[in-house]
């Protein structure tokens, strides 16, 4: 049996740690960015998430998955396969493990297109 509050709140615990570079932040309970107003995670913010995986796919969608689930639990209207498209279905276009940048860090171009890339729903 899976813990989901659990997981989602210890998701949640981290967020500000993730995202402590950037001023594009989910203002909860309506998950809108505090700087943007748009739904959050907005551009800005997955591409500071992308960069912070440093090419962990699979470790960002998991992150993603379990706020995912406390935007669900928190947005009871709104349609779960929007929010999915929104949380999750983003960080399947970014590339699978590439070789980094000489210094490490991913190829920013790389990040920015998969990010702005629209997703069939
Ligand atoms: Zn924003």
């Amino acid at each position: 049996m899976t813990d989901r509050p659990a997981r989602s709140a210890r998701a949640l615990a981290v967020l500000d740690e993730r995202l402590n570079q950037l001023d594009h932040q989910p203002a909860r309970p309506a998950w809108n960015c505090q700087s943007c107003g748009g739904p959050w995670p907005c551009s800005p913010a997955k591409v500071r998430l992308a960069e912070a995986y440093a090419g962990d796919r699979t470790g960002l969608s998991v992150y993603m998955s379990a706020l995912y689930a406390a935007a669900l639990n928190e947005l009871p209207t709104t349609s779960a396969d929007w929010l999915y498209g929104a949380f999750i279905r983003w960080t399947r276009s970014l590339p699978r493990k590439s070789p980094a940048a000489p210094d490490g860090r991913r190829n920013k171009k790389e990040i920015n297109r998969a990010v702005r890339t629209p997703q069939p729903v």
